[in-house]
């Protein structure tokens, strides 16, 4: 199933996506040899270039977005002599002969038989016509006289309802198998989330503590202290529900939910997702409006520093109603966590970028330590996903000196001393899984809907109810005050910046 020779042509090429993420893990791909021995890729978008033209916008952005360490300027010329253009308008069907035919001597530049992996960069109203008009000149199957393998990747959000997800499947399944769908959330391609499979089940110390008997809570955070750039057409549309919750803390959820796969390949690991999205308990109306808190952000002076209102910004609807902020709790009914809260949350214009998840372990039954002046604290396990990377346990201990203090010590990892996580991984990494054909880190169609299946009903009810609020929060705070209420049962968010 490999891929040694293979065209990947980018829909979107001019786009924001290809310039941050896909050519410079391309780029890196290339410089560790890592790419297939023949391959060309191929940008395609309305904007006009050149080849050469392209090069030259590819080149600039590779110096931005790469490491001046990993940036090697004739290793990047190398790369870009693999790097074409076309300019065509992806929704039009008359452009897609010309795309056949520039393909066609491609092949015969590189030797290629007809091996083609098409990236979805574009925006998602784009997800439908793509296939369809690749089907209609026959460019999603194998070349007649060849094996020429096709593949597709689809980047999130894959629909934005239920019934919207299971159309556009419906869709790629009438035009590709599934083993050629390769729909992609780059937060599975993180080394840290790989890391976590790691930790659970390779550590014969932390997988009899990892259910409802030892975990009181778990916390799974992802925000950023960015607004939305430009990108308000498709956000004020979409919202952090489907952007950020159906997608990435989903998956998080997963990967730290689930029961021990049989084995590390696509099948067992992508059976033990799907089956965590089947256990999640369905939110009730009053679940919905009590549960879960939705927040937007307004604008904020902090000494020289302003920061518009989410409504201010560019595209964005002047009266838009869309959430930049989401926290939620949510259950899993099943054998394992039966009782075990989380709560996610995810927002835009926060204090800090960090991805990262709290275990919260259960204090100890009984504190026998007499003429202590403040109690043990519970055990929790950090895993960081972004900044830094890494994982920190911590432990109760004396406080040297009189009486019988607890403090509490960090035990801590971090991938310095496996030598450093690699630049560019989360992307490079799984680019180079599609083109040898490993599909275990792509999100199956059957997750994808049962994901959406558990949040349907909470989209529907803030369609439907004008009355649920969407509070306010000051752009670089930490989201709405009413979202601590959703966990105080429990404690309080642990907020990164202030661990
Ligand atoms: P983008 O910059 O808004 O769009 C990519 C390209 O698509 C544009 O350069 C544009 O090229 C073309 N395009 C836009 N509207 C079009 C239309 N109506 N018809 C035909 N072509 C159109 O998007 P992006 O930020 O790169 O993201 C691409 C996809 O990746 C999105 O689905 C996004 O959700 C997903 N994604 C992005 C990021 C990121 O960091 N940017 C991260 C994760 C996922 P021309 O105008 O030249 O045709």
């Amino acid at each position: 199933k490999q891929m040694k020779t293979l065209i990947m042509v980018i829909f979107g090429g001019s786009g924001d996506l290809t310039k941050r993420k896909l050519m410079p893990s391309l780029y890196l791909l290339f410089s560790r040899k890592q790419m297939p021995p023949n391959f060309a890729i191929l940008g395609v978008a309305r904007t006009k270039y050149t080849d050469e033209s392209y090069r030259k916008h590819i080149k600039e952005n590779l110096k931005k977005y790469i490491k001046p360490q990993e940036f090697d300027s004739s290793c990047a010329d190398s790369f870009l002599n693999t790097v074409f253009y076309k300019t065509m308008d992806p929704s039009i069907a008359d452009h897609y002969p010309l795309l056949k035919q520039r393909l066609s001597q491609l092949d015969k530049l590189i030797g290629n038989p007809g091996n083609y992996l098409y990236y979805l960069a574009t925006p998602p109203v784009l997800y439908e016509t793509i296939p369809l008009l690749l089907q209609s000149v026959d460019l999603n199957k194998p070349s007649p006289g060849h094996e020429g393998y096709k593949r597709i990747i689809v980047e999130k959000p894959f629909g934005h309802n239920l019934e919207s997800a299971k159309q556009l499947d419906s869709l790629y399944t009438s035009i590709f198998e599934e083993n050629q769908i390769y729909r992609i959330d780059h937060f599975l391609g993180k080394e840290t989330v790989q890391n976590m499979l790691a930790l659970r089940f390779a550590n014969v110390v932390l997988e009899p503590l990892w259910n409802r008997n030892y975990i009181h809570h778990i916390e799974i955070t992802a925000v950023e202290n960015m607004g939305i750039e430009q990108r308000g057409g498709f956000y004020d549309k979409a919202g952090a529900l489907r952007d950020m919750v159906q997608s990435h803390l989903l998956q998080l959820l997963a990967v730290c939910a689930m029961e021990p796969p049989v084995s590390f390949d696509a099948d067992s690991f992508r059976n033990e997702v799907v089956k965590v999205y089947q256990s999640l308990k369905p939110l009730t109306a009053s679940e919905i409006r009590n549960q879960i808190v939705r927040g937007q952000y307004t604008a904020s002076e902090n000494g020289k520093q302003h920061r518009v209102a989410y409504r201010e910004e560019e595209k964005v609807d002047s009266h838009s109603r869309t959430e930049t902020y989401v926290a939620m709790k949510l259950n899993i009914a099943n054998w394992r966590w039966d009782g075990v809260p989380f709560y996610i949350r995810t927002g835009k214009q926060m204090p800090t970028l960090v991805t990262e998840i709290v275990i919260h372990f259960k204090p100890t039954p009984h504190i026998m330590f007499s003429r202590l002046t403040h109690c043990p604290l519970p055990n929790r396990m950090i895993i960081r996903l972004n900044p830094n990377e890494g994982v920190v346990f911590t432990l109760s201990m004396k406080i040297p000196g009189a009486g019988f203090n607890m403090g509490q010590v960090p035990i801590e990892f971090t991938y310095d001393s496996l030598g450093g996580v690699p630049s560019g991984d989360a992307y490079a990494r799984l680019l180079e899984d599609c083109m040898q054909g490993e599909n275990t880190l792509f999100t199956r169609s059957d997750a994808v809907e049962a994901s959406w299946r558990f949040l349907d009903p909470v989209l529907k009810i803030w369609e439907k109810d004008s009355k649920i609020p969407l509070h306010n929060y000051a752009a670089g705070s930490w989201g709405p005050v009413a979202a601590d209420r959703i966990i105080k049962a429990d404690g309080n968010w642990s907020n990164p910046c202030k661990n």
